[in-house]
């Protein structure tokens, strides 16, 4: 069994897969091409926002924002401590201080209260200039945007929605990578929309922004051409294999893939709900299940579950095995053990199973028998 099968999704789209990347191998049109903006003009649409900007990957689409709001030096962004690295990075490499938050362990997400007290302490202290807020829609699931929207406008503050893995969902007919002032999405293979390779994207419903990404992605370029450079920028483009890749997929994702992913969801709650913290989706949020990530009583009830699974067959991840706040790379920051409570007992005790939207109910049931017999030989 695979975690996320890569190979059965290949397997069903193959006809209308093969033909749209020999198309781009036979027009050799591999940067630029015509698939790149048709591409993004769905995905705008889709989204609902004026403007998707695709680029080389989910963490330049982070950096470009960065970049476009100016964040450097001196300011603070505020962003949650249990994530993937980069959404935290991102805000180091402006040279700007990342502020963790803490999150919810109901959702995995960032904490609105608690990000309200952070910004208030920053403000209080004086050391830095708050400036944006960077929230993650951790596991396919929106972050809480109408409280964290609202703190944002309180303190004046910039808000960048994460959405790598949110892509797909919703909160109410609100779409991911709608929320903030911009938002950014990451297309690598194994997120809810993957290419093959390494992709990414910004939403924005600002054109002075979008104009400005547009013009970063490509060295700086200005509107007299290619050879026309008005500022500093550098080279983070989408393929146009990859477009085509992601025209067959995006359509495969409206048309069964996110159903079926809400629809294994679904089953594994009710085959494991009464076992174990199964995931929890908020009245009027929808979730693209990135992941599907259970809560355990402690690690070594997990690494029990893990080593039963793994004998019968049956491969799980832990995301995220260390906060923001405790790795090396962040050390000079000076945060200690204990400081983010809700995210450092996250990271001992959750495991995610396999997910994706080939999963057939034979193979949930067959997980499912699997955890609760691991729970009950504990
Ligand atoms: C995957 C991911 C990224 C980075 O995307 P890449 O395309 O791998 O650069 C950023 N943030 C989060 C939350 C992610 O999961």
């Amino acid at each position: 069994m695979e975690f996320r099968d890569l190979k059965r999704q290949y397997q069903v789209l193959k006809p209308q897969m093969d033909a749209a990347m020999l198309e781009v191998a036979q027009n050799c049109n591999f940067i630029g091409g015509a698939q790149v903006a048709q591409l993004e003009k769905k995905l705008a649409e889709y989204v609902g926002v004026k403007h998707c900007i695709t680029c080389g990957n989910g963490t330049d689409a982070l950096s470009m924002v960065m970049m476009a709001w100016g964040i450097q030096k001196g300011d603070a962004v505020f962003v949650p401590a249990f994530t993937f690295f980069a959404s935290a990075e991102v805000i180091a490499f402006e040279g700007a201080t990342p502020v963790f938050v803490d999150v919810e362990e109901s959702t995995f997400n960032m904490d609105a209260e608690k990000l309200d007290e952070a910004i208030t302490r920053v403000e209080q202290e004086g050391k830095l200039r708050p400036r944006a807020v960077i929230a993650v829609d951790l596991f396919g699931q929106p972050a809480d945007y109408p409280r964290i929207e609202a703190v944002c406008k309180q303190h004046g503050l910039l808000l960048l929605e994460d959405g790598a893995q949110g892509f797909g969902g919703r909160i109410g007919e609100r779409r991911a990578c709608s929320f903030g002032d911009a938002a950014t999405t990451s297309f690598f293979p194994a997120k809810p929309l993957g290419c093959y390779g390494d992709g990414g994207a910004v939403f924005t419903n600002d054109d002075e922004t979008a104009e400005y990404l547009r013009s970063i992605r490509v060295h700086g370029k200005g509107s007299a051409g290619k050879y026309d450079n008005v500022r500093i920028g550098w080279n983070s483009r989408l393929d146009t294999i990859q477009a085509a890749v992601l025209l067959v997929k995006l359509e495969a994702f409206c048309r069964t893939e996110l159903e079926a992913v809400n629809r294994a969801a679904k089953l594994y709650d009710e085959q494991l709900g009464d076992e174990v913290r199964t995931p929890k989706v908020p009245d009027g949020f929808y979730s693209s299940w990135a992941q599907y990530t259970l809560i355990l009583d402690s690690s070594s009830q997990r690494e029990q579950l893990q080593s039963y699974l793994k004998e019968q067959g049956i491969p799980t991840m832990i995301y995220y095995p260390k906060p923001m706040h405790l790795q090396s790379a962040f050390a000079e920051l000076g945060y200690q053990k204990g400081d983010f409570p809700v995210s450092e007992s996250l990271c001992e005790r959750v495991v995610s199973l396999p997910m994706h939207p080939y999963l057939d109910d034979s193979d949930i049931h067959f997980v499912s028998n699997a955890v609760k017999a691991a729970l009950d030989q504990q």
